[in-house]
């Protein structure tokens, strides 16, 4: 693991990106070709291998639609948008999945701040960042979300009760395709994170004293 790290780190962005690509596609490809290999001689379990495919198949349009995003030319699109009208939309878009876990998000809005965005990518950030922390917790629980002005900037915090992030995962999380989930693809945080930068801003992650983790958002006071 720590020969792929290193190796990793040598390899530019678009070459990560590439190698992930491949990885992540080849592997559907080839077991949706074992499975059509296994109907043509006939065996009897349609309906289960159908089932296997097409999950397989949804798999690479998620993957495809997200690299879609990567790639997406930096357009311009930014707009004066208030920044707890779109955390409200996120949250109430959210909420659903968090209440099938029992879990309850507390947005606490502080500022009552306008941010310079284009307002679909930013709630693509919260919305990474939100369904991560939900995906995280396995226990019934609330997630915090605080926003606060610090200097000129604009700080959003995503608290989550989750197990945290250990220190060897922290290390990768840049990386294009990583992923400790199962049915995990990957570039979610590596696109919001270029979501930031695109916004002059960036993304932070803390460890919680007690349990979980802090994704912190930052992004510059028009
Ligand atoms: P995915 O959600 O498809 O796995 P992401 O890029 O969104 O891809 O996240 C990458 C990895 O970062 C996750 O698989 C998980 O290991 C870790 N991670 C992200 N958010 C959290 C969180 N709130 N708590 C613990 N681990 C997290
Ligand atoms: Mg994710």
């Amino acid at each position: 693991a720590e020969e792929m790290m290193i190796r990793s780190e040598k390899m530019s962005v678009a070459g990560q990106l590439a190698a992930g690509i491949a990885h992540e596609i080849r592997n559907p490809l080839t077991s949706i070709k074992g499975f059509l290999q296994l109907l043509q001689a006939g065996v009897n379990r349609e309906d289960e291998y159908y089932k296997i495919m097409v999950d397989e198949i949804e798999k690479m349009e998620t993957i495809t639609s997200e690299l879609l995003f990567v790639s997406k030319p930096m357009t311009d699109h930014k707009e004066l948008e208030n920044l707890p009208e779109l955390i409200d939309d996120v949250v109430t878009l959210l909420n659903p999945q968090a209440g099938l876990k029992n879990i309850e998000i507390l947005w606490k809005q502080e500022s009552n701040q306008n941010v310079k965005c284009d307002r679909s990518q930013i709630k693509q950030v919260f919305i990474n960042i939100l369904k991560n922390a939900i995906e995280a917790m396995e226990k019934p629980g609330y997630i915090k979300v605080n926003d606060y002005i610090h200097h000129n900037e604009i700080l959003i915090d995503i608290i989550d009760e989750g197990p945290g992030i250990p220190e060897e995962v922290i290390h990768k999380l840049g990386e294009p395709f990583f992923t400790t989930k199962q049915n995990g693809t990957g570039p979610g945080l590596m696109i919001t994170r270029q979501i930031l930068e695109r916004h002059g801003g960036r993304l932070e992650i803390l460890q919680n004293e007690d349990t979980g983790s802090t994704f912190r958002v930052i992004l510059p006071k028009p």
